[in-house]
């Protein structure tokens, strides 16, 4: 499972921060995930509750922010698109869009003890 992979690199980080920390417990880890990362919610949450297990981040609550889908158009700068709307065409002028929002899976803070 990919989320497992995720997961796994996002806790080595907060294991990580908690080393340079001098052995802290993880309290708190918040990740942002976009709309379009390909990324499953639910398997992230699955994976974390598995992999956290018997670490310093075994009392760890995760936070997942979903970052909406946001294109520009790089004829006119409308800025509209919605994720099910995935042909990227500017309902103002039909020039094409850009994503500049919603692909990202990034580690927003993780919060030690
Ligand atoms: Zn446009």
């Amino acid at each position: 499972m990919h989320e497992m992979a995720i997961v796994q690199s996002v806790l080595d980080v907060a294991f990580r921060e908690a080393d340079n920390n001098s052995g802290t417990k993880i309290r708190k880890i918040k990740l942002r995930i976009g709309e379009l990362s390909g990324v499953v919610r639910d398997s992230i949450e699955f994976a974390f509750s598995v992999l956290k297990a018997d670490t310093a981040a075994e009392d760890a609550e995760l936070e997942i922010e979903t970052v909406k889908l946001k294109a520009e158009c790089g004829t006119c700068g409308e800025a509209e698109c919605a994720a099910w709307d995935l042909n990227l065409i500017c309902a103002k002028c039909g020039g094409t869009l850009r994503i500049t929002a919603g692909r990202e899976m990034k580690v927003e803070y993780i919060d030690l003890d």
